[in-house]
């Protein structure tokens, strides 16, 4: 079957390298979308000739139309654009590369609409994991996950015998402030924690790597990703970021994946899954890199990652409520509404306020746990 996608946050990190993967590989883009960013979406429409464009933002989409109104490309404002976008007839894949829980529903709609997805949206999963993989089972769609990691996990297995995966190794560089103590922390500032050691990513997941909050979201990604528990997931800090992350077998035999810091890997297998094709990725020389380090990660100074870990085990919604709160306060940080410490209190606290005993959610029960928490802490 010829590729043909739909790439959902097409102007964000992500985004833009698969939109350069696309190009490299020739492979058909047919629906795009952003929130507000409609000047490097044109440029990208130009260029790719999707039949459909969605922008969340109703004014920037009137903007667009009338820039594009020389192309017959279709431009579809509101989060109706995002879904048409999502379910798009042509795409017989979605990538998926908005940021934070907006990107829930429009993974929903594609799975509807029985479309292959490729995965970089990591809060789909820790806020709805338990709907969102019942429902891929019941499609019988494929989900190829784009994080690094989990791309990294995904290789590893491929060729092992069901069943023989006894733990995984998440890697992690410890972000901006590795081996910092709590007081060094409480003053940095946003510009600080905006310099990741290895990945040039989107804000949110910029921070998240600072707080460590990334890797606890990892954690919950993976553990539906792999069906694996919580106990059978280590998080290991590995400054360089080479080796993405490994498995371990029932023989304790340990396989890695490594590669340079270059997100087009994982993504363009994701999207010519089985295949190996040329990348532009650079060539991996460990003789040059000579030493790769290893530590173990510090849980009080970096509570977020703590936090995620707690979280599922309080009950399903809980995951969502930590989500909705990073984002939240997350974005306050930016904004230096708060300082850098108040995330993890605030994820912390949200975590500890909610009362939620239900045992088996529903959509309706993450979505209002998420737009509560919201509301309850955005200041
Ligand atoms: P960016 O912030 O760079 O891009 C986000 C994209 O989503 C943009 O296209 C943005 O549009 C769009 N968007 C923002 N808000 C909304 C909304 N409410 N509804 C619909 N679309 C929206 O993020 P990244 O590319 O860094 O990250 C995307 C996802 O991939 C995240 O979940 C992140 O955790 C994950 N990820 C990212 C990695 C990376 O290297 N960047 C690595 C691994 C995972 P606009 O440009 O108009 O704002
Ligand atoms: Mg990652």
């Amino acid at each position: 079957m010829t590729k043909n996608i739909s790439v959902l946050g097409s102007t964000g990190s992500i985004g833009v390298q698969t939109l350069d993967v696309a190009r490299m590989h020739g492979i058909k883009v047919s629906a795009l979308t952003a929130n507000t960013s409609i000047e490097l979406l044109e440029d990208q429409a130009r260029e790719f000739k999707p039949d459909i464009v969605g922008v969340v933002d109703e004014n920037a989409a009137k903007r667009l139309k009338i820039a594009l109104g020389d192309t017959d490309i279709k431009v579809i404002g509101g989060e109706a654009g995002i879904i048409a976008a999502a379910q798009y007839e042509k795409a017989n894949t979605v990538v998926n590369a908005i940021v934070g829980v907006a990107g829930m529903l429009p993974t929903l709609s594609a799975i509807d609409a029985r479309k292959d997805i490729a995965l970089a949206n990591k809060e789909t999963l820790v806020a709805g994991g338990s709907i969102v993989i019942s429902e891929i089972k019941k499609a019988g769609i494929k989900l190829y996950p784009v994080d690094s990691e989990h791309s990294a996990i995904f290789q590893c297995l491929q060729g092992c015998p069901e069943k023989s995966l006894k733990k995984v190794i998440l890697t992690a560089s410890g972000g901006a402030f590795f081996g910092k103590s709590m007081d060094e922390l409480k003053n940095v500032t946003v510009e600080n924690a905006l310099k990741h050691p290895n990945w040039s990513m989107g804000k949110k997941i910029t921070i998240d790597s600072a707080t460590m909050m990334n890797k606890g979201l990892e954690v919950i990604e993976a553990s539906w990703l792999f069906d694996v528990e919580d106990k059978d997931i280590d998080v290991l800090i590995h400054r360089e970021s080479i080796i993405h992350s490994m498995i371990q077998l029932k023989d304790n035999a340990v396989i890695a994946q490594l590669g340079t810091a270059d997100m087009r890997i994982p993504i363009q297998y994701a999207l010519t899954y089985p295949e190996r094709l040329p990348s532009p990725a650079k060539e991996l020389d460990l003789s040059e890199i000579a030493e790769l380090h290893f530590a173990k990660p510090d849980y009080e100074t970096f509570k977020c990652l703590a936090l995620c870990r707690e979280a599922p085990k309080k009950g399903g919604i809980y995951p969502a409520v930590a989500n909705a709160a990073n984002e939240v306060a997350v974005q306050m940080f930016l904004d230096e509404k708060i300082g850098f410490t108040d995330i993890a209190e605030i994820v912390e606290k949200a975590l500890s306020d909610a009362d939620f005993d239900k045992k088996n959610i529903t959509l309706d029960d993450i979505l209002w746990a998420d737009k509560e928490t919201r509301i309850k802490f955005r200041r």
